[in-house]
């Protein structure tokens, strides 16, 4: 018997295909029986369960939207149950999932040689091989278009020199796909674990995201022969088309942990009693939280839902998917907060999940586009003018 049967106030279920649901149920059990015993384990040992891997491989989903090579070709919508239910586990998970299949899968589909797709795909689809993506750098952040690594040609070699930060799988990849200017364009070069002048060291230290492994990626003069480059990338415009990609699974991943803390809220306000041995769930100021979590969460399903179904037809563009990810991200760290504080002291031990959500969720409002770039996107949508500077 599993212990959580979804959250749906609206009957949102009605929407989901048969095999949607079957998609979303095998992810939901993989999640209570692999992930949920353990996480709080590993977040504190800062862990990342790469023992996982070959399961989530063998279950579909790395590259699960990506056909061919091996890959699910599920849909969009059914990818983004993956996620939605990986991350009601921890967001950790989901931003392996999300890194591996939509940041280094998906630009090796879209951008690669032929050879490079029939290199890699099949490693990464079967977790033999791990990938990340260097775009950040210490002082690029919000503004990759600013990155200071550089490629330089020499002979039909580049050698690379420059720093990426903050970069999820950093030291545990077999491959990186890290962008730097050449010739001032920005392009996409692969490069292998090991290649002499490439190093990969972890961040420490960190409160969010504990059980992903994050880490400073150093290129000193690393010689790279002319396949590593990925031919069809050229301009910022193809790192963040991978990151439309990823901002995507986010917003289906933020449903998740916003449905763990609010399950978790409303058993605990069912039993915790204060005041005359009524439960604290009796009380109008408690129910509030739980309406105002309830409403966010169903708006942030349809939501979901909606895009991708327009990504299913091709029609999602990346301002749909800013809206999407600004939105559910917001709601899911509402949610955790108020979560939070509906458990009062317990709300702050790891005894319960919601601390830990809360603490990835300041993350994942960070990374992959701010909250607030994601604001300047929209805004630049709606009246025709940037506002970045
Ligand atoms: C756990 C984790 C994992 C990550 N994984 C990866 C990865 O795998 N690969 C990768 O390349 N990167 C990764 N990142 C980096 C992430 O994408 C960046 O942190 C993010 O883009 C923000 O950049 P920054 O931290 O430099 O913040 P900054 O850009 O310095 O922003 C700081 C603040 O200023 C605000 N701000 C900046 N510019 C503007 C503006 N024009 N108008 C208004 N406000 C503005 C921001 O919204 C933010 O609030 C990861 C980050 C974290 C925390």
């Amino acid at each position: 018997m599993l212990a959580f049967r979804g959250v749906d106030f609206l009957e949102i279920d009605s929407q989901f295909s048969e095999q949607e649901k079957l998609v979303r149920q095998m992810v939901r059990e993989f999640v209570e029986r692999e992930v949920i015993p353990h996480i709080e384990q590993w977040n504190r040992e800062a862990k990342f369960p790469a023992h996982l891997v070959p399961q989530m491989a063998e279950l579909g989903f790395l590259g699960a939207n990506l056909s061919g090579y091996g890959c699910a070709g599920m849909s969009n919508v059914e990818y983004g149950l993956i996620l939605q239910e990986l991350e009601r586990g921890d967001s950790a998970l989901r931003s392996f999932v999300s890194v591996q299949g939509s940041l280094v899968m998906y630009p090796i589909h879209e951008f690669g040689s032929e050879e490079q797709k029939r290199k890699w795909l099949p490693a990464l689809q079967q977790g033999q091989a791990i990938g990340c993506f260097g775009l950040t750098e210490p002082d690029f952040g919000s503004n990759p278009a600013g990155m200071r690594t550089r490629a330089v040609r020499d002979g039909s070699d580049y050698i690379l020199n420059g720093e990426k930060a903050w970069i999820t799988n950093g030291s545990i990849a077999d491959l990186a796909l890290v962008w730097a200017r050449a010739d001032g364009v920005i392009r996409g070069f692969l490069i292998e674990k090991g290649t002499p002048g490439f190093s990969a060291q972890d961040i420490r230290g960190k409160m969010s995201l504990r059980a992903s492994v994050t880490s400073l990626l150093s290129l000193q003069d690393a010689r790279l022969p002319a396949s590593a480059l990925l031919p069809g990338a050229q301009g910022l415009k193809a790192p963040l088309d991978c990151l439309t990609q990823a901002r995507y699974g986010i917003g289906w991943g933020a449903i998740g942990a916003a449905m763990a803390c609010y399950h978790e809220a409303l058993e605990y306000s069912k039993n915790r009693k204060q005041f005359d041995d009524r439960p604290i769930a009796a009380h109008q100021l408690v129910q509030e939280k739980l309406a105002d979590m309830i409403t966010e969460i169903t708006k942030a399903q349809l939501l979901a839902l909606h895009v991708g179904r327009l990504k299913d037809q091709g029609r999602a563009d990346f301002a749909h998917i800013s809206m999407l990810k600004r939105n559910n991200v917001k709601i899911a760290l509402d949610v955790a907060r108020a979560a939070r504080d509906i458990l009062g002291a317990s709300g702050v031990a790891d005894e319960y999940p919601i601390f830990r959500h809360l603490c990835n969720l300041e993350a994942v409002f960070t990374y992959e586009g701010t909250h607030n770039i994601h604001t300047l996107i929209l805004g630049e949508r709606l009246t025709g003018i940037p506002a970045y500077k």
